[in-house]
């Protein structure tokens, strides 16, 4: 039996930020994860070793489109080991580096799965088999969330999670990516780029649902050249294995009766919470219908001393947000006033173009009957796309026309993942529209493209005529 001031089940994004917090303000924190060391999902099988991979792939790409500039590179060999072991390399000095975090700020870390048994006691069973419990004043319940899968779908090797995926075994032949959102659409890329014929099938009307239409077209007409084929409206019937692949039964508007075989098949289909093996039936703790934990504002739970947060909680299931939350919970129980209360979480995928958006979106706009004005900027006059030979963007300000504050930012192009933090800098800020057109942004920079997205706002941008 140990005792703790702060247990913290999960070592993610969410929850070693909490423990380093709660450390560094006083408090002393047990933190019990299953891996060796913290990092989570998202270190070790999520956004870091895809965007390493999706580097690549951006690499790939460019090498092979410039041959429109000039410049001819010979077709690329790829050592898929030595590709594996470099993303492996990112990922180990990521969470070792945090492993090293951990230990100086006198975090004790156990390796291991941990259960709760009441509102103050858990049982954790440690991966050197020993079972120990855990006596605490306050939980930060941080599990996160796992692959949703399927029902009925063929236990095959065949047949990969994003997680096996990022393993990158083998480039199949033809890869069928079930799932049109950002996570298919990413690990599709990458196998795109390493040489798979990649067919996506999206069961809704569109890819990436959520996201507004006008930056999503940007995004499919890309995509449609990169990838093999792409058919919404489509769903997975059946799936059965043969000796020398996966025969798929497809079922969509345009595909009456299709079965095609591949080689191999990613099912992207989102992430459900990892809440059903915590214990939190011997706690007041409530879930909703899918699983995900209730919380306040301050993250806590029905039960006063266990909080959650990340993706254990709900959506968007981002790791900055659980990051955010991990911060309040850890602040809210070294009583100082926290609340999470943001105005803008951005939004990105990692695709080529990139796509990011932060605050209200055109489609939130449109169902919430809410009166806004919308000004879009297209890259196509933006000199610095023109430099990169990627006018294939759009900057797009979404604005309340009675105080001309700026409620959401929408941008799809290369960049836009780095560029949309002006965007939540600006939402959290206030900032109308004025204050992003008067803001001298660096010429030539892909960054204008929100100023000049402002100024047609106003209705004069230089670049454009007579657009409002
Ligand atoms: P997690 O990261 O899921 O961490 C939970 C941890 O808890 C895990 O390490 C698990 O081992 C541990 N755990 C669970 N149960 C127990 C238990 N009972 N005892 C002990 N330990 C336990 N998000 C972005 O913001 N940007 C991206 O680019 C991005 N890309 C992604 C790409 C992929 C392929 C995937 C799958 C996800 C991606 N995400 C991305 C989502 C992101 O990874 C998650 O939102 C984030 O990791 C959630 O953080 P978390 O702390 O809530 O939980």
């Amino acid at each position: 039996m140990s005792q703790t001031r702060v247990l913290v089940i999960g070592g993610g994004p969410g929850g070693y930020p909490a423990a380093f917090l709660a450390a560094d303000l006083g408090c002393q924190v047990t933190l019990v994860e299953h891996k060796a060391n913290p990092g989570g999902v998202c270190l070790f099988q999520g956004c870091i070793p895809s965007k390493a991979l999706l580097h690549v792939t951006r690499l790939l790409n460019e090498t092979r489109e410039a041959s429109e500039f000039g410049v001819e590179f010979a077709p690329p060999k790829i050592d898929l080991a030595k590709l594996r072991g470099w993303k492996d390399s990112v990922v180990s000095t990521l969470t070792g580096g945090l492993g090293q975090v951990s230990r100086a700020r006198k975090v004790r870390m156990i390796q291991g799965q941990a259960r709760l048994e009441d509102a103050h006691t858990a049982l954790v069973r440690r991966s050197d088999g020993a079972e120990e419990k855990v006596s605490f004043d306050y939980a930060i319940l941080a599990a996160g969330s796992s692959p949703a899968r399927i029902p009925g779908l063929p236990s095959s090797k065949r047949v990969m999670d994003s997680t096996a995926a990022l393993e990158i075994p083998d480039v199949p032949g033809s890869l069928l990516v079930v799932g049109g959102g950002y996570i298919g659409l990413e690990l599709g890329s990458v196998y795109a780029a390493l040489g798979s014929k990649v067919t996506v099938v999206e069961m809704t009307s569109g890819l990436l649902p959520g996201a507004d239409r006008d930056l999503v077209t940007h995004l499919a007409q890309r995509v449609g050249h990169k990838f093999h084929a792409v058919h919404l409206n489509t769903r997975v019937a059946e799936m059965t294995e043969e000796p020398d692949g996966i025969r798929v039964k497809l079922l969509g508007l345009d595909l009456p009766d299709s079965t095609p075989k591949f080689d191999k098949v990613l099912v992207s289909v989102g992430r459900k919470p990892n809440s059903r093996e915590l214990g939190l039936e011997k706690t007041a703790v409530e879930i909703d219908d899918k699983g995900f934990i209730r919380v306040d504002r301050q993250r806590r739970t029905r039960e006063p001393s266990i909080f959650a947060i990340g993706d254990l909680t709900g959506e968007p299931m981002l790791a900055h947000k659980a990051t955010y939350e991990g911060r309040v919970a850890a602040q809210v129980i070294a009583r100082q006033p926290s609340s999470f209360d943001p105005k803008a979480i951005p939004a990105v995928v990692f695709t080529d173009p990139e796509l990011a958006w932060a605050g209200l979106t055109e489609s939130q706009a449109r169902s919430q009957q809410r009166e806004v004005k919308i000004a879009r900027f297209p890259w196509s006059a933006s000199g610095r796309a023109t430099t990169l030979g990627r006018n294939d963007g759009l900057t797009k300000v979404i604005v309340d026309p009675y105080n001309e504050q700026v409620l959401g930012v929408g941008i799809v192009g290369v960049g836009a993942g780095e560029m949309i933090a002006e965007a939540v800098l600006a939402i959290e800020m206030g900032a109308r529209a004025t204050d992003l057109m008067l803001t001298i942004h660096a010429h030539p920079t892909l960054s204008e493209t929100l100023m000049e997205a402002a100024e047609v706002y106003f209705g004069h941008s230089p670049h454009l005529v007579g657009r409002r």
